[in-house]
């Protein structure tokens, strides 16, 4: 994981006013990574920096945005997740409204698991995780190795 971070930013519809409230709260830090959104939340996230960028402001990266999540935007994350081409996930899930993407969600947050991802679906471990001192530096998380699953005798 290099310095500059692809950072998955996710919200379902309950959680994005806490996801926006977080977002403007490290727009400075976040402004200076790669991030990845699923598509509504990406739309509010691009209109919460630039509101407080001020439109002078050069973004360095644009905002790679997916498909909503409930039209595949999730599955979307997962096979970034699996290329390797994602380093955290912030993903303020729904607790208490079921998902007509239900299985996507658990996909992901499976996919996150199986691959080393940092991952906050609250508030507090975002906090966390964006002022470790291993946000700002290079870190090389444990991948498992799966080779004696993969060469299992069939
Ligand atoms: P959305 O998708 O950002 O398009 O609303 C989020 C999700 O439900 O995963």
């Amino acid at each position: 994981m290099e310095q500059i971070k692809s950072i998955a930013l996710v919200a379902h519809d309950n959680r994005k006013r806490d996801l926006m409230e977080w977002v403007g709260f490290n727009w400075q830090i976040l402004c200076q990574h790669k991030l990845f959104c699923t598509g509504t939340t990406g739309k509010l996230v691009e209109s919460v920096l630039k509101k407080h960028a001020g439109k002078d402001y050069k973004f360095k990266y644009e905002i790679t945005k997916l498909k909503s999540g409930p039209l595949g935007g999730d599955q979307q994350l997962g096979a970034l997740i699996a290329e390797g081409k994602i380093d955290l996930m912030i993903f303020f899930w729904d607790p208490m409204q079921p998902q007509p993407h239900d299985v996507d969600v658990k996909a992901l947050l499976r996919i996150n698991v199986l691959y080393n991802i940092p991952t906050a679906c609250n508030r507090s471990t975002a906090d966390y995780l964006i002022s470790s001192p291993l946000f700002s530096q290079e870190y090389h998380p444990q991948i498992k190795d799966y080779s004696t699953y993969i060469n299992r005798e069939l």
